[in-house]
């Protein structure tokens, strides 16, 4: 009887291990369009971003962390509510109903003081939150209008990136010191049209930055899809975009190439400003005693094509656009410098916080906590595949709608409306240059990744509820 009770106090003790303590802030900074292949903790080729490698440097880097619908809005419908766009009712830029649950209101009604600021861009107003203060759609990066708390507020001469750096340090100030707190700080940077200020607008005046490997992808090894799609570096960046005339005579190779360096001077000098906003947040928390009991999170809301298969913009399933950064640091929880190549998906950020707040996650939300991983302790069961569906046609860029596999080494995607497929073996062909769809050395593979998506299908209840949306 007596060993029956210790045990159980064993095992009540370790349930109630994030209960016990006090519960941790949250501070979930989010940027837009970011690529982990433009952050340095990633091994990036192009920049540096010390404040955002702090995080992974104290805390876990996840290597594939990836987003289950690859455009704006539907990724932040997911990581709210912790399910897939069939089941938020945010399949393409369309409203969501704030009626419904989401991580906010699960947290405030535990205690929680809760605050998002800055990109929004989900039509209806945030709820959940004790604070907000967010950009009116898209938002502009200079002169910024802010809507806070349904209060349309103009910032003439502010430079977006770091207003959403001065409102979040604000929120911490201001704060009730007897709540733990959950931050959502979303950047808008670096979005389309890439525009840098003042500070870092000439910071990479000098510098030549590399082409990536497949910048002259012909999209032979593939369908029709990727032909068809109209976000090419060299057809499709618009004056805008560029900002400037290009200098005469230089052959179409030539052209392309200095289209790409103007791309990218802008896309990564937007970014210094976001990882010196995180430098800035990072250090409010050490400076005020905050750091050790506050779990931070960078990631974007999806990743990004910079110059790969000749591209800009996301929405394909391909890597570079699936891919998300994810670092995260909880200190004395999380081992520094560790790193995850664990498949996790932005459905499981809202379980994951729950978890680490000593609540329960309800039912019906389909991602998975990562605690789990974060404390070294994979389950047996952890996912080894990964269902994606991406809805958004024609507009903007004319991705076709698609959706797909990925396990650890393959990707099988299915272009729905065109009804193409495409097979990839990540490990023969990282880069995604051809597809083997057709090839009879993969049917085996084929035939089973065909079952593995009916059998996502079937478990994420995907009946294609948005199958006919048109934006
Ligand atoms: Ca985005």
């Amino acid at each position: 009887m007596k060993r029956f009770l210790v045990s159980l106090l064993c095992i009540s003790s370790l349930l109630s291990v994030y209960a016990k303590e006090s519960p941790p802030n949250i501070l979930f900074i989010m940027s837009d369009d970011h690529a982990a292949h433009a952050i340095s903790a990633y091994g990036s080729k192009l920049n540096k971003t010390p404040n955002i490698d702090r995080i992974a440097k104290d805390g876990a880097l996840f290597k594939n962390c990836f987003v289950v619908n690859s455009i704006c809005t539907p990724s932040r419908a997911a990581i709210l509510t912790g399910k897939y766009s069939h089941k938020n009712g945010v399949p393409v830029f369309n409203r969501f109903d704030g009626s419904q649950w989401n991580v906010a209101k699960e947290l405030q009604k535990a205690g929680y003081h809760t605050g998002m600021i800055g990109k929004w861009h989900l039509g209806s107003d945030p709820t959940g939150f004790d604070y907000w203060t967010v950009l009116p759609g898209q938002g502009k990066y200079h002169d910024p209008v802010f809507i806070e708390m349904g209060e349309t507020k103009k910032f003439k001469g502010g430079y977006a990136t770091d207003l959403i750096g001065d409102f979040s340090l604000q929120f911490l100030e201001n704060r009730p010191k007897d709540k733990p707190f959950y931050l959502m700080c979303h950047h808008k940077a670096p979005h389309r049209p890439w525009e840098p200020d003042a500070k870092h607008q000439h910071m990479y005046d000098d510098v030549d930055f590399p082409e990536p490997a497949t910048f002259n992808d012909d999209y032979s090894g593939r369908g029709s899809a990727a032909k068809e799609a109209e976000m090419r570096i060299d057809r499709d960046l618009t004056p805008n975009d560029l900002k400037q005339e290009p200098p005469p005579g230089l052959t179409p190779a030539q052209l392309k190439h200095w289209k790409y360096e103007r791309y990218m001077h802008d896309y990564l000098a937007c970014i210094a400003s976001v990882d010196d906003n995180v430098g800035r947040v990072l250090d409010y928390l050490e400076k005020h005693d905050l750091a050790k009991n506050t779990i931070v999170i960078y990631t974007s809301d999806q990743g990004f094509y910079l110059g790969d298969h000749n591209w800009f913009d996301k929405r394909f399933m391909y890597e570079e656009s699936l891919r998300m950064p994810f670092v995260i640091r909880y200190p004395g929880h999380i081992k520094p410098k560790s790193t995850n190549d664990k498949m996790i998906l932005n459905v499981d950020f809202a379980p994951t916080f729950l978890e680490y707040a000593g609540l329960k996650t309800p039912p019906e939300v389909q991602g998975h906590s990562i605690v789990p991983l974060l404390e070294g302790k994979t389950p047996k069961d952890w996912r080894k595949s990964m269902y994606y569906r991406y809805y958004h046609y024609p507009a903007d860029h004319k991705v076709q709608p698609h959706w797909g596999v990925r396990t650890d080494r393959y990707k099988l995607i299915y272009f729905n409306k065109i009804k193409e497929w495409e097979l990839y073996d990540l490990q023969a062909d990282p880069h995604e240059l051809k597809s083997v769809y057709e090839d009879p050395k993969y049917a085996k593979i084929r035939a089973e990744l065909t079952q593995e998506i009916e059998r996502l299908r079937k478990e994420l209840d995907d009946r294609d509820q948005f199958a006919d949306i048109q934006k």
